[in-house]
């Protein structure tokens, strides 16, 4: 079976994410390890850590990653920025460790004008840097995939790779893969052929090895067009279909895949997109999605 969760809210504490997802059956954990929007956070007290390894403990969570806050870009060509963005990462690093938390889920970073070549060298270097620091952590870093909006790197499998080859050292760095953010960046695996050469794409260039988390989102935006906008399962440009087949792939079956999809305090948005993805198990007919490309008749081809 396919392991099933979603991103979960920290408020009230950490442990409070483990039961937030425990509360709709979630088989598996995101969360932040501080508020996600500000570069200061107050360090974590010993019964929060205390609090939050007994209840992971106790509900059984085997797969708990971390999600990155939003303000580090490793990629700035701002020195005091990417410095800020090294001391920040080292600082969740560090948060991790103690909570028990083994992956942490990264967006590579953003050039800001100074070009893709310049700003991923940028990246490659602050990760080597922050990864030197945390040395013996045992956390690694997966870097996400991105929808390549505005100058944010990372939305190739080959961008991903080169990463991957020039940060420093290889083991503790992974590969988190986004359908939204593929999506968006222009992948087509919405049938059967497609989704395989989505992934023999990824086993050349990266290797299923090194995937330690799937983000499992709808795209609101079509295809290419490298707009990060999340929906739910089923009703975006994606469709129904690519989630059937992740869902029915024996090969991901011990990576977790979690939902970042919208949704309210009450969860029940995340209720209908865990139980529409466990619909789709065992389902071995293809899915053929209902809504036509924008511009196609009611036939489907295009005026
Ligand atoms: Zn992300
Ligand atoms: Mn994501
Ligand atoms: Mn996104």
């Amino acid at each position: 079976m396919p392991i099933l969760g979603a991103h979960m809210s920290i408020a009230g504490g950490a442990h409070q994410a483990l039961l937030r997802g425990k509360s709709i059956c979630c088989d598996a954990i995101q969360m932040f390890t501080r508020n996600a929007n500000r570069w200061a956070a107050k360090p974590l007290a010993d019964e929060d850590i205390e609090r939050f390894r007994t209840t992971r403990e106790e509900l059984g969570y085997e797969h708990v990653v971390a999600h990155a806050s939003y303000l580090i870009n490793l990629g700035s060509p701002d020195d005091d920025l990417w410095q800020r963005s090294q001391n920040a990462l080292m600082e969740e690093l560090e948060r991790c460790r103690l909570l028990g938390i083994d992956r942490y889920i990264l967006h590579p970073g953003a050039h800001v004008g100074t070009g893709e070549e310049a700003g991923l060298q940028r990246i490659a270097d602050g990760l080597t840097a922050v990864l030197a620091v945390t040395e013996g952590s045992g956390v690694r870093i997966l870097l996400e995939n991105t929808a390549g909006q505005g100058t944010v790197l990372g939305y190739s499998f080959d961008q991903l790779a080169w990463l991957l080859d020039h940060a420093t050292p290889a083991e503790r760095l992974g590969v988190c893969l986004d359908t939204a953010h593929a999506a968006a960046a222009g992948y087509e695996f919405r049938e059967a052929a497609t989704y395989e050469a989505l992934w023999q794409a990824f086993e050349g260039l990266i290797g299923r090895e090194r995937l330690g988390a799937l983000h499992l989102n709808d795209s609101l935006r079509d295809l290419g067009s490298h707009v990060d906008r999340h929906t739910h399962i089923g009703e975006g440009a994606l469709g129904l279909e690519p989630f059937r087949l992740l869902m029915n792939d024996s090969r991901l079956r011990s990576v977790p895949m979690l939902l970042e999809t919208p949704k309210g305090e009450d969860l029940a948005e995340d209720v209908v997109n865990l139980a529409t993805l466990r619909g789709l198990i065992g389902r071995e007919e293809p899915i053929v999605t209902l809504t036509a490309p924008v511009g196609a008749d009611s036939e489907g081809r295009r005026a």
